[in-house]
């Protein structure tokens, strides 16, 4: 019907008397954030420049849960340019690319301000990025900054509209939670290896945004050293054959590695193997250590205290070898062997 005040009845205004669209009351307590930003965590090593697969997971899965825009975030200098197709094959619609030869290195202060400067201006109704040993540096700061909460290490994330649901396993895997924030950004890291790796989508377009850092929160790093090793990294392991303080003789280490290598698997460790200089923390599984993803887990002389057994919830199977038939890891093993560890490393060398 036309409206009243007009004469030509070509006007489209309703009985309210207001343009189409147009309500005649705001909520101007509503947050206008839409769409989703992510970090792109970037392998840089000099050698190889390549996104994390954390980053590609989370992008698929967005794609999947919301249908909003989705911003990505990098931060490093020309030569990330080569990782643009890539990053758009995944997802992203628009790129933000924080460039400055000093962001290579990672700089958690400065890469924090940046995000932040970036979601005032974006307002995104959710941010992620992935429980990485960065990701989990990153995100707790960032969110103390905007002022909102973080549910970390999520095995699941579900969107309803622009509302999140984060789902956690939590009390050392015992529960499952499904978290909830009302507060925009809404933020959360992700378990690598949680979610499927997607497909990319060759030839995909999108728009990249240079921005650049003018404050002066850098860190002078003297030297710096690789301890997580792109090759070595067994939170993507299938089979893990990890070694505890029951393990007597150094010499299982190179036993365990000969195994691993035999099944196409690595090796893990608990914390007690960190602590004796055995193994180096990225070897490490646990609440403090690596959440991992294996088919089979082979647990030799681990007691299985709650913050180790935190890291092994998704493994597929357990096995747990223990001199003791009461320690804890009995409880979450498929296949419990009584025996000492040492000698049935050796001995599973020798049959392999
Ligand atoms: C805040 C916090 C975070 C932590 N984070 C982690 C973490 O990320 N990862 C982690 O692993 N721990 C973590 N811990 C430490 C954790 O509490 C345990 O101390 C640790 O997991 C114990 O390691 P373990 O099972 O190898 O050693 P132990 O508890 O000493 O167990 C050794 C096991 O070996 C068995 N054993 C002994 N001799 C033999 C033998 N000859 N053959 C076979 N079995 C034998 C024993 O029966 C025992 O069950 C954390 C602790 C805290 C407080």
């Amino acid at each position: 019907m036309g409206c009243e005040s007009c004469s030509g009845g070509s006007c489209d205004r309703d009985k309210t008397g207001l343009p189409p669209g147009m309500l005649s009351e705001y909520n101007l307590n509503q947050s206008p954030a839409e769409g989703s930003l992510v970090w792109i965590e970037v392998i840089n090593d000099g050698n190889t420049i390549m996104m994390n697969d954390s980053s590609k997971e989370i992008l698929g899965k967005l794609q999947e849960i919301s249908d909003g825009r989705i911003f990505g975030v990098i931060f490093g200098d020309t030569e990330l340019k080569v990782l643009y197709g890539e990053i758009f094959s995944y997802g992203v619609d628009t790129l933000y690319h924080i460039k400055d030869k000093k962001m290579i290195q990672f700089q958690p202060e400065v890469y924090c301000e940046m995000l932040v400067d970036l979601c005032n201006r974006v307002m995104p109704a959710v941010v992620l990025m992935g429980a990485t040993p960065r990701g989990r540096e990153l995100a707790p700061r960032l969110a103390a900054s905007l002022g909102t909460g973080l549910t970390a290490d999520c095995t699941e994330l579900k969107m309803d509209g622009r509302f999140l649901q984060m789902t956690r396993p939590a009390f050392g895997g015992n529960i499952i939670a499904t978290i909830s924030c009302d507060h925009f950004p809404q933020m959360a890291t992700v378990r690598p290896g949680t979610f499927p790796m997607p497909e990319p989508m060759i030839g995909r377009e999108g728009t990249v945004i240079y921005r650049q850092y003018y404050g002066s929160n850098y860190k002078n790093i003297i030297s710096s050293e690789r301890i997580i090793s792109v090759d070595y990294d067994i939170t993507r392991a299938k089979i893990l054959i990890s070694l505890g303080n029951g393990i007597k003789e150094k010499e299982s280490v190179a036993v365990a590695e000969s195994i691993a290598k035999k099944l196409g698997g690595m090796v893990s460790c608990s914390r007690a193997l960190v602590e004796r200089g055995w193994f180096p923390q990225s070897r490490q599984v646990g609440q403090s250590g690596n959440n991992v993803f294996p088919d089979i887990y082979m647990a030799f002389g681990i007691s299985g205290s709650i913050q180790h057994k935190a890291g092994i919830g998704p493994a597929k199977r357990v096995i747990a070898v223990n001199i003791d038939p009461e320690a804890p890891i009995h409880e979450i093993a498929d296949i419990s062997v009584i025996g000492n560890a040492d000698s049935i490393l050796k001995e599973m060398n020798k049959l392999l």
